[in-house]
């Protein structure tokens, strides 16, 4: 033994002892740690985290919001205008910059503290033996010496020493970049190989790939091997999500246009017009800096993230922002049936053997109630048959059930482990099986776990009473086709015989009786092994699947009932009106997997198409595309399979979400436009494939994410609608001026445009990235990825017909003022006169008072806004009274006035702008409510 550094002592000593020599170096046993070890070992060792890489200062990030490149032309913008003699537009520029940078900075701190709230709820769990007991406790709270329980799926989070483990094998990519799964085991080492290389020890970071271990924690936190590499590989770099870039190519867009439109309007001013260089340059500057939507992506970041808040209320919990968006575009959802479907609360209600067939009452996982043969109450004690069915059942499981502790913590029985194995300790129970005597009696010696590929489960244990202790038992449980395939004797009129062809009719005719009525069904078989069995090889640790799962004796069927969530029929239905198609893939039976999707209404015709695993192998790409055309559920499907599905949908122009929880659900999980993990029965390798996870495992949380997706687009939609529309108006006065050759002076000047942009869009436009989504938004069918943001709707409908209704009613502001001194028979009041500022005035009131009422407007497409509620947004009505107040204080403080060209108005032009808000806002509820009509 070489060991190096004192304080790595025990993690590199302790690859070469025995296991128990391992825990004891650890000052452990196979009973785990006691709660003072535990609490002075976190004090000693500090939480096992993975401290992160030092995130950017904020001082950082509120400058980066002032050296954009944006924000920089407008720093130069400002300059120019002081340079040029113009100091208050140069003020006033620089003020935008300040807002806008001071605002988007707080846009994004709140998103990223509602993103790293939402890290937050996405704790990581670990299964260890603490005080004899076994236990599920945060990841963070594991401390050296514990003795961790590892299964497929598991990430592992603690170096640990393997003390016992079965076809035990790990993904180590994370750490060694080597992909094939690495095989373990828990003998000591006899020869030296590097720490990272040896076979009985397992890293934090990796993941479990098949099989189960228990094993003892030597490393936690930044002192395990990932921990020292953390910060090489911490990669905290965000990347932006495709509606984010989408809408940084827009900004950069409108910028050149606002840029080219600048231009234009200055050569037309200099050459047509002739007005003077410097005012042109002027104008055109301030009319460039109004056009461009400065605030507009931290605002999307923003309501991304509040929606990924919200839905994380919902118990969907969104990994990456993008996701939202595909959300809204998703059109198929493929679903497993177990526990996303159904409420993964097994109960089992029928036992079958080839003598009989009884039944059990209770329900849930309280284990009350009795079994009956033909209403005769029977016992394990009173039935051979039935007690080796449950026996071998019980010890083929390694989920417990956990009995009520207390009231407050936990008041039920609850189950650690897999429901469906859990249920099984239930009926044991309720026959009056004793379990602790039956696993001291019948020790295990080893376990084939369950893989989804083979649909079955087998545990080899050792007969203590057996001649020299030399006889094993091996009990397999599994998918009844594929135990009965396997079996060539049976249990019949209590004592083992071969099993006859008849007998295997009975036994499928049994199972599919079960299995239409929706039941689970799952069949026991047994075989035993004697120690020196020449067909098999001398050391146990070399034995596989292929070579016991053969010969066995059949001993009866399990069926047990997995009731669909109850609301997961609404959920489906609401998914069909939305156009958007659900396909069952289970690896449940197919009479099962029928009889729930129809109870749900996933198939409704008798069309439907139910194809197995074995089908679906001989079927050539445009078989299964011709058969995802029409209603389908896949049963008995392997993972592999599930892939493909996913690939041939995707092929076929779909937007597809797939659910999974197993560590073979990853590929599919990946490859689909949103894999969607289970919270509580996904393995965490699943949970890092996917894009989302479902905190209560249920479909109709999928389907209010779907809903949440697309209204955040929608919303978005809404903000950009309304920040356009102002962009009209602001556009008709430089373009009235310049058509008319000079005749109607400039009706908006320079600043009060930036008053409009800065001081009264903006907040308002913000509450529009709140509303919730439309009744009817469900109704619709997705929407098409390739769909621009900015597409024709929102032009027609924001600078067009919102646009020109602003600008009707501001225009019509500013000819009143003049109209009220004698226009037509007098010329407008020029540039510089009272009277000037006061028509301008006008104008500009008239755009926040017709502002006023399309916020409102812009809060719904189609439904009417008294449906949700005059006032049911609280940003839109704080933003509706900053804004009046904005403009109360540009209209009547005389410093004010001289800075922003204005000038008080009086009663008769008030009572044309109040009306303004509710006209515009009537005008466009009439509108709706026609397209509604149309609708119909
Ligand atoms: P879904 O894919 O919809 O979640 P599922 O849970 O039935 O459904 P799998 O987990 O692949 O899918 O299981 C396939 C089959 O294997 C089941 O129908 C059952 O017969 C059998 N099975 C499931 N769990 C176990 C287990 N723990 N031990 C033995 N057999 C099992």
């Amino acid at each position: 033994m070489n060991i190096n550094e004192d304080n790595e002592l025990n993690n590199y000593q302790i690859m070469y002892v025995t296991p128990v020599e391992a825990y004891t170096l650890m000052e452990s046993s196979m009973d785990g740690l006691s709660e003072e070890q535990v609490s002075h070992r976190l004090k000693k060792y500090g939480k096992n985290e993975i401290s992160k890489k030092k995130q950017s200062s904020m001082f950082k990030k509120l400058i980066s919001n002032f050296t954009s490149l944006m924000a920089l032309l407008l720093w130069g913008g400002g300059l120019l205008a002081i340079l040029s003699g113009t100091v208050e537009l140069g003020i006033s520029i620089f003020c935008v910059n300040l807002i806008n940078g001071f605002f988007s900075f707080f846009q994004e701190f709140k998103a990223e503290k509602a993103t790293s709230a939402l890290q937050k709820m996405m704790p990581s769990y670990a299964r260890v033996v603490r005080d004899g007991k076994e236990v599920k406790i945060f990841a963070e709270d594991i401390v050296p010496g514990d003795i961790m329980i590892l299964e497929e799926g598991d990430r592992i989070c603690g170096d640990a020493r393997i003390l016992r483990c079965s076809d035990f094998q790990v993904d180590q990519s994370t750490l060694t970049g080597e992909s094939n799964p690495i095989r373990k085991n828990y003998e000591a080492l006899q020869e030296k190989v590097s720490y990272l290389e040896a076979e009985n020890m397992i890293f934090t970071g990796t993941t479990v790939a098949s099989g189960t271990c228990h094993c003892v924690v030597v490393a936690t936190g930044m002192d395990s091997e990932f921990g020292k590499i953390a910060n090489l590989t911490q990669n905290t770099e965000k990347s932006l999500s495709p509606l984010q870039k989408e809408l940084n190519v827009l900004t950069k867009q409108i910028a050149i246009i606002a840029l080219s439109v600048g231009i234009v309007f200055m050569l037309i001013a200099v050459f047509v017009i002739k007005d003077p260089l410097l005012e042109s340059f002027i104008f055109s500057l301030g009319m460039i800096v109004a056009f461009i939507p400065e605030g507009l992506l931290p605002a999307v970041t923003l309501s991304l993230a509040l929606s990924v808040q919200r839905m994380a209320k919902d118990n969907a919990l969104v990994k990456k922002l993008s996701a939202v968006e595909t959300l809204g575009c998703t059109n198929v959802i493929c679903s497993d049936k177990t526990g996303t479907l159904t409420q993964n609360e097994m109960t089992v209600n029928h036992l079958w053997t080839l003598d009989s067939q009884m039944d059990v009452s209770g329900e849930g996982y309280v284990p009350n109630g009795k079994i009956y043969v033909d209403e005769q109450e029977i016992t394990a004690k009173k039935s051979n048959v039935l007690r080796l069915l449950l026996s071998g059942a019980v010890l083929c499981s390694n989920a417990k059930l956990v009995p009520p502790q207390n009231k407050s913590v936990n008041p039920r029985y609850t189950v650690l482990g897999d429901p469906t194995e859990a249920c099984l300790e239930v009926v044991a129970k309720k026959a009056e099986i004793d379990l602790d005597k039956l696993n001291s009696q019948y020790p295990r010696i080893l376990e084939l776990p369950f893989e989804s590929r083979r649909k079955r489960m087998t545990t080899i244990h050792q007969l203590k009473d057996s001649f020299e202790g030399n006889q094993r038992i091996a009990f397999v449980k599994g998918s009844p086709k594929e135990v009965m395939e396997l079996c060539n004797r049976c249990f019949k009129g209590s004592k083992a015989c071969p099993i006859s062809e008849e007998d295997r009719i009975n036994i499928m005719k049994a199972n599919d009786m079960y299995a239409r009525e929706g039941l689970r069904v799952l069949a026991v078989a047994y075989r035993t092994i004697a120690h020196n069995d020449k067909k098999l090889p001398s050391s146990i640790r070399e034995y596989t699947p292929e070579l016991i799962e053969q010969d066995l004796t059949f001993l009866g069927l399990i069926a047990m009932q997995d009731p669909p969530r109850s609301e997961v029929k609404e959920a489906v239905e609401l998914c069909h009106s939305a156009g958007i198609k659900i396909v069952m893939i289970t690896g449940d039976y197919g009479l099962t997997a029928e009889s729930i999707a129809r109870k749900i209404g996933i198939i409704k015709s008798d069309t439907a198409r139910i194809v197995s695993g074995t089908e679906l192998s001989k079927m050539n790409d445009q078989e299964l595309k011709n058969v995802l055309e029409g209603e389908v559920v896949f049963a008995r499907m392997a993972p592999d399979q599930k892939y493909r599905i996913v690939c041939a949908l995707q092929e076929m122009g779909n937007i597809v979400a797939v659910t999974g929880d197993g560590v073979n659900d990853s590929p599919a999980l990946k490859k689909a436009d949103i894999g969607v993990a289970m919270g509580i029965t996904g393995t965490d390798v699943a949970k890092e494939a996917a894009d989302m996870i479902l905190t209560d495992d249920n479909f109709a949380s999928i389907v209010r994410a779907i809903e949440e997706g697309r209204a955040v687009y929608n919303n978005i939609r809404k903000f950009l609608r309304y920040i356009f529309d102002s962009n009209t108006p602001e556009a008709a006065a430089p373009a009235l001026y310049l058509l008319s050759g000079g005749l109607v002076p400039m009706p908006l000047t320079i600043m009060q445009i930036l008053t409009i942009d800065i001081g009264t869009d903006m907040i308002p436009a913000l509450g529009l990235g709140a509303e919730h989504p439309e009744d009817n938004i469900m109704n619709q069918p997705p929407r098409r990825i390739d769909e621009r943001l900015l597409n024709k709707k929102v032009i027609l409908v924001g600078f067009i017909w919102y646009g020109l209704i602003i600008t009707l009613f501001a225009l019509g502001g500013y000819f009143l003022v003049n109209y009220l001194n004698g226009w037509p028979h007098n010329p407008l009041a020029p540039e510089g006169t009272a009277l000037y500022n006061e028509a301008t005035t006008m104008m500009l009131v008239g755009v926040v008072f017709s502002q006023m009422g399309m916020v409102m407007n812009n809060r719904t497409e189609k439904e009417s806004v008294f449906k949700r509620g005059i006032f049911s947004n609280h940003y839109i009505n704080l933003g509706l009274v900053v804004e009046f107040v904005i403009l109360l204080a540009v209209v009547y403080i005389p410093f004010l006035n001289g800075i922003f060209n204005t000038a008080p108005i009086g009663l008769i032009e008030w009572l044309y702008a109040l009306p303004i808000p509710f006209i515009v806002f009537g005008i466009e509820e009439l509108r709706k409510k026609i397209l509604r009509n149309k609708d119909k």
